[in-house]
């Protein structure tokens, strides 16, 4: 379970983020979509710990991990989250196993278990055969399983992307999106899924939350949105005539 709780970010007087309160259950599949500069970045980094909310709280399951009112905030190595983000910044100079083999390293399983854990993760995504080539030899849509690959081999629960399918063409765009949820279900981690993109964000998401410059508009199953929108905002976004 995911709990936002009154959730804000400022920076100095411009709220990037504000009130923001939404619950999702384990396994869910949350997307927050919305324009850019909405807010939707710093949400997710708020929720890696890689940014101090300055309002409110986060809750994963039973654990506050970051209190804006108190001024604090779970690192990021220990908070259980797993991060893709659109550059998939693999390691240039290791092969394609080792790059999905290093958080099992920093982890420290031993070799056996990481040398299972990494052909496992590798056939999920279909990449196995790609195992002893580098990055620089791979295609972009490849280097992205690479990166999911190496984002579940130490098994978080709770999986964060960031526009993780922009760089890709249309067509591969369209085939990703299965292969995520697939993945995204076999882990059955909850995961948060950021993008400016309506018909992405409608066909992948368990819960929306649509965004307008840092605040939710909306917040439900894609079919509540698309059949009752909250907002004339929302009922553009979501493509429903007024
Ligand atoms: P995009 O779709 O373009 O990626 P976004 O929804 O991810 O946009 P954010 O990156 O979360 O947007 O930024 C939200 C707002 O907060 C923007 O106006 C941005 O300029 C501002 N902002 C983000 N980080 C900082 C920072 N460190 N200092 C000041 N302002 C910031
Ligand atoms: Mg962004």
């Amino acid at each position: 379970m995911i709990r936002l709780e009154t959730l804000g970010k400022s920076f100095g007087s411009f709220d990037a983020v504000k009130d923001v309160n939404i619950e999702v259950p384990k396994g869910a599949f949350l997307v927050l979509v919305g324009p850019s500069g909405c807010g939707k970045s710093t949400m997710l980094r708020m929720l890696a710990g890689l940014e101090t909310p300055s309002a409110g709280r986060i809750v994963f399951g039973e654990d506050t991990v970051s209190d804006g009112e108190k001024g604090w905030t779970i690192d990021p190595s220990r908070r259980n989250v797993g991060l893709v983000f659109q550059s998939y910044a693999l390691w240039p100079h290791m092969t394609v196993a080792g790059n999905v083999d290093w958080p099992l390293k920093v982890k420290g399983l031993d070799k056996a278990e990481r040398q299972a854990r990494v052909s496992e993760v590798l056939g999920l995504l279909g990449i196995g055969a790609l195992a002893q080539r580098y990055p620089n030899e791979i295609s972009g849509g490849q280097q992205q399983r690479v990166a999911i690959a190496r984002m579940i081999a130490p098994k978080p629960g709770i999986l964060l992307f960031d526009e993780p399918l922009s760089n890709l063409d249309a067509k591969l765009r369209v085939e990703m999106r299965t292969e995520l949820l697939r993945v995204h279900r076999a882990t059955g981690a909850t995961s948060v899924y950021v993008t400016h993109d309506q018909v992405e964000a409608m066909t992948m998401a368990s819960h929306v939350a649509v965004l307008n410059a840092g605040r939710v508009e909306q917040f439900g199953p894609p079919a509540e949105l698309v059949a009752r929108p909250a907002t004339a905002f929302v009922a553009t976004f979501v493509g429903t005539p007024p």
